[in-house]
């Protein structure tokens, strides 16, 4: 029933992933059949699930011209034009034509069958080509110029951030709100936001502890794993500070900005910005001060250990070799060369000290007070610093600008030939109101910044040690680990007569190392002993102390270094 020379090749497509398998492919499978009966042998070039309308993107398209050219097939087959191509310009149409003609001019579609080598079929076919384009731009169009339409009013997406979700409003339409559901997850994100100084931290205690990521379909399927990536586009996204912007960070733009998207008055492409307190979950400085703080990895001071149950990781150290200590089972630390008598680095260590929890957090207790005697000292001085600040200049000089802006716009609109004049006068306001915004944001945040140090300054003024002593244990811990590093714990003693005191630590705030000679000695009651109700023998005992402890005044120096670990105690002291 063939020639079983000529060759046909016949494109099977449909443009997107959905579509496979549906109807449409097999009646394109039918056309073979049909292109047989017409006395031709079939290839069929199996371009399903390939999408763009751009032909050079389409490899096996490209393919098929190929084998044109070289003579492997000898006509084209499609079931329609529009299903061999979509550009909107007409070009690949012009170049499809062309080989077809160059190899004979074969073309068959679902009607009939085209020799394009004369003029009456070739004008019809680039006809139909013409006309696909124009289809095909229609319902882009109309695509496009809904999605604008809708960018002008409201903010949109395809897939919404995390926080957020898409909701029918009453007008029976979707739109972006806060998800109720995600609260927490965002909540939780602030407060590591604020205590921690590298997001690969953040990361690894979001995947160890939780709350898990709410589920997206990334690359390899749906997931739950946190990633630094994800945290870093939360930090740069302006919705999660009320401020939803489109189009302002794309390098190239296609034709629809050209036609659905210029500002009519600098006939640049339009941003679409919209300012919807209502979906903003952050202040817009405490990001600010997000942004610059993992910007600058170099800045962490305040190294936490992997996330585990061990809550003083990093902030002891062996007392006979001075070893960071690591976690050795729940609820204990102990030097690194423990068991094999070698540490890192081959470090050797004549006694590898183990020791509980339990006992280095009493031991910083009974410190605490001396340590913020310290810490008020700089939150006093924090505070004589604070002033009152006026509105300012520049505040004034943009309000002012940003009214004769919208005077001149008016006019511009208004009166089409004084407008036109008018346009560069409007550039030149519109970039001044630009660079004075950035100041007055510069300000705003130091107010801002302003504001919370003096809410730091009355929690840490203000906080007796009494409602410390109310903080669940992870809280303590966690001021512990912003106020000592260093930390290393004599021990004296065997078994029930063993005693522990505090040898040296460093004061991260003020960045100072103490040798505590001072310091009591503690020893856990007689196992033997009758305990006041409530008294438990894990409760150690202190030596009374000769003589006072004095805090060293170190006020004198300058807090700003420490408007950070000041900020963090203050979170972590507010319940
Ligand atoms: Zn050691």
């Amino acid at each position: 029933m063939t020639t079983g020379q000529l060759i046909i090749g016949l494109t099977i497509r449909n443009s997107t992933a959905r579509q496979i398998g549906n109807y449409r492919s097999e009646v394109q499978g039918d056309l073979a059949a049909r292109i047989q009966e017409r006395g031709y042998s079939v290839r069929i070039y199996d371009e399903q699930g390939t999408s763009g309308a751009d032909l050079s993107k389409r490899k096996i398209a490209l393919g098929m011209l190929e084998d044109l050219r070289t003579g492997v097939i000898h006509g084209i087959g499609a079931l329609d034009v529009k299903r061999l191509t979509r550009d909107e310009f007409g070009v690949d149409g012009a170049l499809i034509a062309r080989r077809i003609v160059e190899a004979g001019g074969r073309f068959h579609t679902w009607d009939r069958e085209y020799n394009l080598r004369l003029e009456d079929d070739l004008l019809q076919f680039q006809f139909q080509c013409f006309i696909a384009g124009i289809d095909w731009r229609n319902i882009r169009n109309t695509l496009w110029s809904g999605i604008f339409k809708k960018l002008e009013k409201e903010p949109l997406y395809m897939k919404t951030p995390l926080g957020y979700h898409n909701v029918a409003g009453e007008d029976g339409k979707k739109h972006v709100a806060k998800d109720p559901d995600q609260a927490h997850v965002i909540e939780r994100l602030a407060e590591l936001f604020d205590e921690h100084d590298t997001l690969a931290q953040i990361v690894r205690i979001l995947n160890s502890q939780g709350p898990q990521r709410p589920a997206f379909r990334g690359r390899g399927g749906d997931s739950t794993r946190w990633h630094v990536y994800g945290l870093r586009y939360i930090l740069n996204n302006g919705i999660y500070v009320g401020t939803y912007s489109f189009g302002d960070k794309l390098t190239q733009r296609s034709t629809v900005w050209d036609k659905f998207a210029i500002d009519p008055l600098t006939r640049q492409p339009k941003t679409f910005a919209q300012h919807r307190p209502d979906l903003a979950y952050w202040e817009p400085a405490r990001v600010r001060r997000w942004q610059r703080k993992f910007a600058k990895p170099a800045n962490a001071r305040i190294m936490k250990g992997t996330a585990s149950e061990h809550l003083l990781l990093g902030v002891l150290e062996c007392v006979s070799c001075g070893a960071r200590m690591i976690g050795h089972g729940p609820g204990t630390y102990a030097c690194p060369a423990v068991g094999s008598g070698r540490g890192r680095r081959g470090l050797a260590c004549a006694e590898p000290q183990l020791i509980v929890e339990n006992v280095a957090l009493q031991i910083l207790r009974q410190e605490l007070p001396r340590a913020m005697a310290n810490v008020q000292g700089l939150a006093e001085a924090a505070r004589n610093h604070l002033t009152t600040r006026e509105p300012s200049a520049a505040a004034q000089r943009m309000a002012y600008l940003e009214e004769r802006r919208d005077v001149l716009a008016e006019q511009v609109i208004n009166d089409e030939e004084l407008g036109l004049a008018l346009v560069p006068q409007l550039k030149k306001v519109q970039a001044e109101i630009s660079a004075l915004q950035q100041q007055v944001a510069e300000e705003e945040d130091a107010r801002l910044d302003d504001a919370a140090l003096e809410k730091t300054c009355a929690i840490l003024l203000d906080s007796p040690l009494d409602a410390f002593d109310r903080l669940p244990v992870a809280r303590q811990a966690r001021v512990y680990c912003i106020l000592f590093a260093n930390v290393r714990i004599g021990v004296a003693g065997f078994a029930a007569s063993r005693q522990w005191h505090l040898q040296q630590y460093l004061a991260r705030i003020g960045d100072e190392l103490r040798l505590t000679t001072d310091a009591p000695w503690a020893r856990k009651p007689n196992p033997r002993a009758k305990l006041p109700e409530g008294v438990t023998h894990n409760v150690l005992i202190f030596d009374e102390i000769t003589g006072p402890t004095l805090a060293t005044d170190i006020s004198a120096r300058a807090y700003d270094r420490y408007l950070g670990s000041l900020g963090s105690l203050a979170g972590a002291l507010a319940a």
